[in-house]
């Protein structure tokens, strides 16, 4: 084991679907391995909701509402390196294909006038607490500066090792060919 102090990791899902995550529990066993080097900061694994002083965050998933936008930032000003890990953190990614749409249709349709809605009683939600969505879903970079990419959706588990291997020890991430891809 390490006799160095372990770093501390955030992760966070943003317009994603969480498979980022759940290809990251596919390191299986190796989790423990990665426990003798890191602890979780915020994270769907801790279920800690705010972020605080970190080495590396791992950011899943797009921005397309308000809260993104505060949450993404936050993490850029807690980590000292930041990771889009996933296409939808890189360039939108799936939730990105309404960007070609009208967001006022989208939201009727979908919530009021779409097949099988009670168009009497259906209403698009208008609460207060909602955070304000985007007019398109936007990449991660165009709101923070980004230190690496993880491209996949998702990265397979050994691409996710290999990324989290290289970054821990200190080297700058490399991913070989066989575990590069782009779907
Ligand atoms: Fe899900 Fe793919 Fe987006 Fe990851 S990149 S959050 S797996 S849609």
């Amino acid at each position: 084991m390490s006799a160095k102090p372990k770093l501390r990791v955030a992760t966070v899902s943003l317009a994603g679907c969480f498979g980022c995550h759940t290809s990251f529990l596919d390191i299986d066993e190796r989790f423990f391995e990665l426990l003798e080097h890191v602890e979780f900061d915020r994270s769907p694994l801790t279920d800690v909701k705010e972020v605080g002083p970190c080495d590396i965050g791992l950011v899943e998933g797009g921005v397309c509402n308000a809260e993104n936008v505060h949450v993404l930032r936050a993490f850029r000003k807690h980590c000292k390196v930041l990771v889009a890990i996933g296409a939808c953190a890189i360039n939108g990614g799936l939730p990105a294909q309404r960007n070609h749409l009208d967001l006022d249709h989208i939201l009727l349709e979908v919530y009021q006038t779409g097949y099988a809605l009670d168009r009497e009683r259906a209403f698009v939600p208008n609460d207060p607490e909602l955070p304000l969505l985007l007019d398109k879903v936007r990449p991660i970079r165009e709101i923070v500066h980004v230190d690496h990419y993880l491209c996949g959706c998702p990265p397979s588990a050994d691409a996710i090792w290999k990324f989290l291997t290289d970054l821990i020890g200190g080297a700058t991430p490399y991913l070989p060919y066989p575990l590069r891809h782009f779907d």
